[in-house]
């Protein structure tokens, strides 16, 4: 499994960063999970516009989907003149009428579903081209999910956005790397069942006994080496700050 970091900025997109999106391929399939503000565009620097195999959104926050609505353009009104297939996009429930309203003006209300073959996300276990995907739910204001991917043997489990959850200790169990969002900070910000901080992030590696851990989703008003100070402090483990560009092969 290759991920790319195509946006880690949390809640807004920062001079250097898109909102959340992070690129996962393995024997030439390529999943997307989030296009939050900004990430169509970092895309096209890793993938072609029509290159995806598939979407996952965790959740239906702006920042993790909002880009859907810009990529709907692209595929409905292509420029040869010709209408993409639908591509998968799982999501939660009335993924469909969330963009669909945010677009405002789509040709008809099932235009998004010409071009987006939308399935429901539950908490399961499915395959989805080469990766087994297992989805929790987590602690978010909005129905919001976490997935581990699993491929050769390797996994990746990604937060989406979550406070502190048993759910999603368990689903990164063992995981190869674990992509977990710190958007508060220690002792600054305190709102429970919406953003983990930094210490609470590490917590969450450490339980789990996920290898590697890569904090993300940190809002631009944030310090984020505090953050990663803070998850270093209790988790023994390798630990690092997710950035724009980056790839990790697992
Ligand atoms: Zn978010
Ligand atoms: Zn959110």
């Amino acid at each position: 499994m290759k991920l790319t970091v195509v946006g880690c900025s949390g809640s807004f997109p920062s001079v250097e960063s898109a909102c959340s999106s992070y690129l996962v391929e393995a024997d030439g399939f390529r999943l997307l999970l989030d296009m939050g503000n900004g990430a169509l565009g970092e895309l096209q620097r890793h993938c072609g516009l029509y290159d995806l195999d598939a979407i996952f959104l965790s959740h239906l926050h702006a920042d993790h989907c909002i880009d859907m609505c810009a990529y709907f353009v692209v595929r409905y009104y292509r420029h040869d003149g010709g209408r993409c297939d639908p591509i998968p996009v799982y999501g939660p429930e009335g993924t469909e009428h969330r963009l669909t309203t945010a677009y405002a003006d789509t040709p008809s209300p099932s235009s998004m579903s010409e071009v987006f073959d939308f399935h429901t996300v539950k908490p399961s276990t499915f395959e989805l081209g080469p990766f087994v995907v297992h989805t929790e739910r987590v602690a978010h204001p909005v129905e919001a999910y976490a997935i581990r991917l699993e491929h050769g043997g390797k996994s990746l489990t990604y937060s989406g956005d979550t406070g502190v959850s048993p759910a999603l200790d368990e689903l990164a169990h063992d995981t190869d790397l674990f992509l977990c969002e710190a958007a508060f900070t220690a002792g600054k910000e305190n709102i429970p069942d919406l953003h983990l901080n930094g210490r609470e992030a590490g917590e969450s590696a450490a339980r789990a006994r996920a290898r590697r851990l890569v904090l993300t989703h940190i809002a631009p008003w944030t310090d984020p080496q505090v953050n990663l100070a803070d998850a270093r402090a209790v988790y023994d483990g390798p630990v690092e700050l997710a950035a724009p560009g980056v790839t990790y092969v697992i």
